[in-house]
């Protein structure tokens, strides 16, 4: 089967998803009512990582909505993602970096999804038109790398990818280009049954700008022989993969388990290189927000459970201010600094704020000294 078949079969209804495990019948109605404004999308690779008989297995509550996602507290535009738009499907937030939203399809969709707001449904914010783009970023030299996200770049036609590599090749001033793309996790078979996709790859990377892949393991379960194998037909295509983990609880919220997981990733050669404190989005943030406290402690164990090499990757909550890196607590404090700035002041500043057991974002706290 030809890997846009194999997306096609995938589980995309209540209903479809009944034939595969229990699903309560009180609640069936609420999770079909949220799926028509949020849908489901589930492989049937990613549903055989599923303990079907555990209501509580983290992997399904990855893929699975519960009635939580009733909870309308939060936003859907945490990190400030459309004051930062400069042209439909283009942000430009950070002087050294472009942001393309090059898709609203996944390959999965992702319960705890930042991008809830436009991920499976109509939306205005993906990019319309390339050569503007292309365009936007000669014109700013500052540039010297583009993530194209979404959605999933890697549900794209190859056609539609190629597209975008070869506007972006003549640009002098790219150092590199990113894909963030969670398909070697919930879709390996999208990079296992194409080798066309690794052919273009690999020829761009060869010839012009360096490539990498920025996939999201939150769960040691999600490293299997498949999305493995897939990670390393990228690697061979010479393409760097690096992963960003998000913290969410109920699903890696436990030292042992993050641990296990950065181990696992540096194992198979994928580059840790985030935590994300989940952010507050509406139907989000009260099933999968893990207290920065216990985000702190939960990071530092994990920490010390680790190599210098395996323990690479900072902490991070992606605020509409920066990449604000979350260094730890002392005295009754939590310590930030910024990794990455929105305004350029900020580059490196250091703050405290006093600690909340409860708080889960940075705009719950007060001021520290
Ligand atoms: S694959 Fe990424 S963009 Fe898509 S739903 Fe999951 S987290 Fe969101």
């Amino acid at each position: 089967m030809s890997w846009e078949a194999l997306l096609h079969d995938s589980v995309s209804t209540i209903e479809e998803l009944t034939e595969y495990m229990d699903v309560n019948d009180k609640d069936r109605r609420v999770l079909e009512k949220i799926c028509q404004e949020h849908p489901i999308r589930i492989s049937k690779y990613y549903l055989s990582l599923i303990d079907r008989n555990n209501a509580e297995d983290p992997i399904r509550k990855i893929a699975v909505p519960l009635t939580h996602e009733t909870h309308m507290a939060g936003h859907y535009d945490t990190s400030g993602e459309r004051v930062n738009t400069v042209l439909p499907g283009l942000q430009h937030k950070y002087r050294q970096t472009a942001l393309i939203l090059a898709t609203n399809e996944c390959a999965m969709y992702c319960r705890h999804c930042f991008r809830k707001r436009l991920v499976g449904v109509d939306t205005e914010e993906v990019i319309q038109d390339i050569p503007s783009v292309a365009d936007y970023i000669t014109n700013h030299e500052e540039i010297n790398n583009v993530l194209i996200t979404g959605g999933d770049p890697f549900t794209l036609p190859n056609e539609r990818i190629e597209e975008f590599l070869a506007a972006l090749a003549p640009i002098e001033h790219l150092d590199y280009i990113r894909f963030g793309t969670r398909v070697p996790v919930t879709f390996p078979k999208r990079i296992l049954s194409d080798e066309n996709l690794l052919s273009i790859l690999k020829s761009h990377s060869n010839k012009k700008q360096r490539l990498y892949v920025v996939t999201q393991f939150n769960h040691p379960r999600e490293i299997t022989k498949k999305s493995t194998q897939a990670c390393k037909q990228l690697q061979e295509a010479g393409i760097i993969v690096s992963n960003q983990t998000v913290l969410l609880k109920g699903i890696n919220d436990d030292s042992n388990v993050l641990a296990r997981l950065q181990r696992g990733l540096v194992q198979i050669g994928v580059v840790p290189y985030y935590v994300f404190q989940c952010r507050p989005v509406k139907r989000v943030k009260k099933q999968f927000q893990v207290p920065l406290y216990e985000g702190c402690k939960i990071i530092e164990e994990t920490w010390a459970k680790l190599d210098g090499h395996t323990k690479r990757f900072r902490f991070i909550m992606s605020h509409p201010s920066g990449k604000i890196e979350i260094l730890g607590m002392r005295d009754g404090e939590f310590l930030f600094k910024y990794h990455q700035a929105k305004n350029p002041k900020d580059y490196g500043r250091i703050f405290t704020r006093r600690v909340d057991r409860t708080a889960t974002w940075l705009d719950d706290l007060e001021d520290g000294s």
